[in-house]
Parts: C-alpha cells; structure tokens; sequence
C-alpha cells in the first residue's frame, strides 16, 4: 500500500516514510491510495483480526513481517460491551488499557511500529500537545523504551487532576509541561516546532498526534473486529455512536466500512464544540476556538482529521447517508451523568455521555436501530466531574491507580515558541 496526500501536492510513500513524516510535505494528511474491500476470518482475537486487515496496509513496509508481532503487543487489550438497560444498545468498552482512555489501543500500537523502525535507537523526541488523554497514552506506550524521549506539553488547568496526575507519574524519558495557555496554544507551539527547519536539522522529531497513521490504523482495525463480533453474535450491521473531537477514532470505523465491513451508520457526538454539527447542517466548515466543556478530550475548534473526512466523501449526500454529527451542551452532559445509572444501569465518563444524549435524541425521534455507543474513557478518570453527579466514589481500575500511587511532577513552560525550542534542543 502507498499513501498519498488529501491535498494531491506530493508523491505516494510507502508506509515507513509516510509514519516518520508524519505530515505530507504540501501540508495535507496522508491517506491510503486505495480502499479495496477486505475479506476476513471471523475470530474472537483482535490482534487475529487486526493483523488480517491491517496486512494490505503494511505491504511495502519493513514492518510488514512483524505485523502479527505488533498486533499481539500492542491491541491485547479487553474490548467489552455492556448492555444499556431497557435498549437496544450496548455500550463499548474501549479504555481497558493502562491509562484508562480509548487513545492506549493506538498510542501503544504506534510506539511498536515506531520502536521497530528505529533498531538503532536514533534519539528521538516525540512531541505532543494532549487535552488530556493523548499525552498520558503516548507517555504509557514509549515509557522506558530506548532511544525516545517524549516531550508532552498541555493546558494547566484544563485537564483533570487525574489526568494531570498521570501525565507527571512516568518520569525518566517522559518530560512533561504544563503551558499557561489552551490547547490550541499548545498545539500551535508543537506545529511551530515541526515547521522550524533549522530545528530539524539538530533534532529528531516525530509526531503522534491524532493525525499519524499509526494511529488511525488501529482505530480502523478494532472497529472491523467490532463489527464482525456484533454480526457474528446479531447477523446484523452495527450502527456506532462515537463520542468526537479530532476525529480520529470515528474516521477509523469510517475506513472500517469503506473496507467492507459490517457498520450501518456512524453518528457523532461533540460537545459544546459545534464546528462539526454546523459542517453537518449546512455544508460550510468554519474552524473555530475551542470552548473548554466538561468533555474537556474532545475540546477541539478544528478537527485535526477534517480533510481526511473530506477526502474519503467529497460529495454530501453520499458523506450524510453514513455519517452524521451533533453538538451536546454541558447542561446535557451533566443531566446524562446523573441519570445514566437509573436510565441504563452504567457510570459513564462525560465523553461518552455525548453519545448517550445523541442515543436519546435518536430515540425520541423514533428511531429503533440498534446501536453500538463507543465508551471512550473510564468515568474514574473525571472523577471530579462524575462523582459529584452520581453521589458517590467510583472504584479505580488497577492501571490508573498504580499511576495515582506514584508521584507526579510538571515543569511549567512558557506560552512561548522560543522556551519550547530551547526545551528540544537540551
Ligand atoms: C480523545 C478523546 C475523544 C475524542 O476522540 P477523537 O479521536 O479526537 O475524535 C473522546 N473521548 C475521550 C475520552 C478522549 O480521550
């Protein structure tokens, strides 16, 4: 498989050089130069099914003989569903992995590709700006392995105290700072970063951000396990509902359908962050600043993935028949926390309550497909926002709570590009 840009303005790569570019040379996104239809054995493995679907994206890649290695390493994580009380739904577990987010499945699995593509163990700085969940993935993934450093940068103040908590636990190649800024200004400082030529030259940097491929293959692959699991268990397609921000975990069921695989629709949820949902009503995509909402992971005014999402359906009525998004205000969210656990028997994190607000609106518009609601991070780690909600304390999974035991120490960095310079340079 090569890959190209979503702009046209550079040659197909395989997939090695695409990963440690990380962005197309015209300023595009990489995509696949093609999206043929997959046929695949059914097994309740998801590395086995991960490794049969990924396999026509690694021919050309060095890693291509390490697939199924990768795939074992990285995505040997519990995948539950759990049914909603009273619905024809069920809820999808994705944060069973060390530090309780989706984000772990891709970040883990980018960290084996990019440790096997670096055998001489080249010092390199991975840069990443996190609103919260993706700094503390990527932290957990490349955490003591030889030759990376990890410099992640994100808004203090505006993630919470356990995200915080365990962005500072991991120490030794994990260097973290807390900018006083949002997290478009810590994005900005990592763009200016990758743009500075003559810091390139003295430094090896590589991104993981939501737009590396390494991550998005992933994401593709676990929905195609998903919906295999659900048709196999329901001979039925699954309708997704995805709590969204840049767009990355739903552009992987998105590429998991264009494949072939057995998904109905794909509604998005964001938060108060209504850039999409506009994008979805009338056509115009307008980028904006974004708003800090109690769904803080999915704060985002410009979806990082938006031109891969054009790319894939350049037309509108094709894009709306498959995919759809709305917007949820904090009060929804708040409503939905409080009253999860009497209306569907579960606790639910403010992410993934996006999606049950969407269920509800879908419902009371008469809808009666079955659904598939993405769980995209265990509710212990907003437990400042959930428990006051649900009125009592939430149990801690064992990964979170060994980090929570540790101690945890942020450097304080200036919203400034220079200080972020001399920070890569030492
Ligand atoms: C990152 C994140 C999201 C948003 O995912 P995108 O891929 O950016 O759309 C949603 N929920 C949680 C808990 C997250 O960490």
């Amino acid at each position: 498989m090569r890959y190209v840009s979503t702009r046209g303005g550079q040659g197909a790569l395989n997939l090695d050089q695409a990963l440690n570019a990380g962005l197309a040379s015209d300023g595009g996104l990489f995509v696949p130069e093609s999206l043929a239809p997959v046929t695949l054995r059914y097994s309740d493995s998801l590395p086995a099914v991960a490794a049969q679907v990924l396999a026509a994206f690694f021919v050309g890649s060095a890693l291509a003989p390490e697939l199924e290695t990768i795939c074992a390493e990285a995505l040997d994580l519990p995948l539950p569903e759990t049914p909603l009380r009273d619905e024809n739904a069920a809820l999808l577990e994705l944060f069973h992995g060390p530090t309780a987010a989706f984000k772990d499945f891709a970040a883990r699995f980018l960290a084996a590709c990019l440790a096997r593509l670096n055998p001489q163990q080249v010092p390199t700085t991975i840069l990443v700006a996190t609103s919260g969940d993706t700094g503390g993935a990527v932290a957990a993934a490349f955490h003591r392995r030889p030759g990376f450093r990890v410099v992640i940068l994100y808004p203090s103040g505006r993630v919470s105290a356990r995200q915080a908590h365990q962005l500072g636990a991991f120490g030794d190649n994990i260097h973290t700072y807390q900018v006083a800024g949002s997290f478009d200004d810590c994005q900005a400082l990592v763009k200016s970063a990758f743009a500075d030529q003559n810091l390139r030259s003295r430094v090896l940097i590589t991104s993981a951000n939501s737009i590396s491929l390494g991550r998005l293959l992933p994401q593709m692959a676990y929905y195609a396990y998903v919906s295999l699991r659900w048709q196999n268990a329901r001979s039925a397609s699954v309708n997704l509902l995805i709590p969204t921000g840049n767009l990355g975990n739903a552009l992987g069921a998105v590429l998991a359908r264009r494949l072939g695989l057995p998904i109905g629709h794909i509604a998005m949820a964001a938060n108060a962050n209504h850039v999409l949902s506009d994008f979805f009503a009338t056509g115009n995509y307008q980028p904006q600043q974004s708003l800090a909402t109690l769904a803080n992971a999915m704060d985002v005014g410009a979806p990082s993935n938006f031109e891969r999402v054009v790319w894939l359906f350049p037309g509108r009525s094709a894009r709306d028949a498959d995919l759809s998004a709305q917007s949820v205000a904090d009060a929804e969210i708040a409503d939905m926390l409080r009253r999860a656990p009497d209306r569907y028997a579960v606790v639910v994190c403010p992410h993934t309550a996006c999606a049950l607000v969407r269920l509800e609106r879908l419902r009371a518009a008469g809808d009666k497909r079955a659904w598939l609601v993405a769980a995209t991070a265990h509710p212990a780690k907003f437990e400042s926002i959930v428990e006051p909600l649900i009125g009592r304390a939430l149990a801690v999974p064992a990964g979170l709570a060994d980090l929570l035991q540790k101690p945890a120490y942020a450097i304080t960095l200036e919203n400034n590009y220079p200080a972020l310079r001399s920070v890569l340079l030492s």
